[in-house]
């Protein structure tokens, strides 16, 4: 099944090859958990929920994961949101100061700062003006630095999914490795690349659960990839990345997707609403199509707008600095009644 030969190995910086990772108490012992007598950790023994050091493999909770993906738990690993999975990336595949990464803005601005933060060099190349990838522009870029290339699919700001094709002749035609970034799956039409997962071993697809799983406040992101990947991340994550109570809000909430599809419903329900209304005000001059749970919405003056709703009490994103943005602003879906208050209050300036 596999379609392209690419040596992951080969791509690994050196220190992380040679790494003897850290190996944690409960990372030696991971036995018959409730029967045993824990004296490993210098943990205060009196039973709070939190006084003992979270499972630092997750295991429960990946296999919750790996049944609802329907990917191996091998092939999963967690991050204290998908922002520490981007900076484990960048640890294990960027070498500071030599190896440069590609991203395509308009797009989700944490690729950029992390590889500030690693010193890694960012080659931007911009979307064509329907928002796609400039594949040859891409591929043209491209040499052996080029170690990471970002897709973020459904595209934060620009809410439209990449085309299918697009995306798989970049897979298959980039000397690195790429990001899918799908942190607004679940709202799009599209289906996930992780069906696809086997085919590509440069592949790693990132999900969340602060967009649709509604948990923003538990930091917890998800990434799936090989199992050769996933080991070398695990190699260098922090042993206790993810912590007791994240994991528990976590499977409480896996215990009862059926709220979760049905908010997901009410959410992209309320988009299509809004779309029609937004349309309908006469300085909105573009509303862009949306596979997410916001809108980006062209105006005649996306600063006085902006500025127009925050005093009357409603924030949105000014995006008017990103490239191909001029005049934009990003819109998230919210309850029928917020989305109702903003439409009365768009409705109020002229
Ligand atoms: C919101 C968002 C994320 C989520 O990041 P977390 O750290 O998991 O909260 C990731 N990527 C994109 C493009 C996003 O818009």
């Amino acid at each position: 099944m596999i379609t392209r030969e690419f040596n992951i190995q080969s791509m690994v910086r050196d220190n992380i090859i040679t790494l003897k990772p850290y190996a944690s108490a409960r990372d030696e012992f991971a036995g018959q958990s409730e029967h045993m007598v824990f004296m490993d950790a210098n943990e205060n023994p009196f039973n709070s929920i939190v006084n003992r050091y979270p499972d630092p493999k997750q295991t429960e909770l990946r296999v919750r994961i790996s049944q609802l993906k329907n990917v191996s738990p091998s092939q999963i690993i967690l991050g204290n949101g998908s922002d520490e999975l981007l900076d484990l990336l960048f640890r294990a595949f960027c070498n500071p100061g030599k190896d440069h990464v590609i991203t395509l803005p308009p797009t989700y601005g944490m690729y950029e700062v992390l590889a500030q933060i690693n010193d890694i060099e960012v080659v931007s190349i911009e979307l064509d003006s329907d928002f796609e990838p400039q594949v040859s522009k891409i591929l043209e870029n491209q040499n052996e630095s080029s170690k990471l290339l970002f897709l973020c699919s459904p595209n934060n700001p620009t809410a439209n999914n990449f085309n299918t094709n697009t995306i798989e002749t970049l897979i298959l035609n980039f000397n690195g490795i790429v990001v899918i970034d799908e942190a607004y799956i679940d709202f799009s039409k599209r289906e996930s690349w992780l069906n696809r997962l086997d085919e590509f071993p440069n592949l790693i697809v990132l999900q969340t659960f602060s967009k649709a799983y509604g948990m923003a406040g538990i930091r917890l992101g998800m990434c799936f990839a090989s199992e050769t990947v996933i080991s070398i991340l695990n190699s260098i994550k922090l042993p206790y990345n993810i912590n007791v109570l994240t994991q528990m809000k976590a499977l409480d909430r896996l215990s009862k997707t059926e709220i979760i599809q049905t908010e997901i419903k009410r959410i992209i329900e309320q988009r299509e609403w809004l779309k029609i209304e937004l349309d309908a005000i006469p300085w909105i001059t573009i509303v862009y199509p949306s596979d997410t749970n916001f809108l980006l919405i062209k105006v005649d003056n996306a600063n006085k707008r902006y500025t127009e709703l925050i005093s009357k009490g409603i924030v949105v994103r000014n995006r008017t600095s990103q490239p191909g943005c001029d005049n934009c602003l990003r819109i998230t879906v919210g309850t029928a009644i917020e989305n109702l208050k903003l439409i009365k209050t768009l409705k109020t300036i002229s």
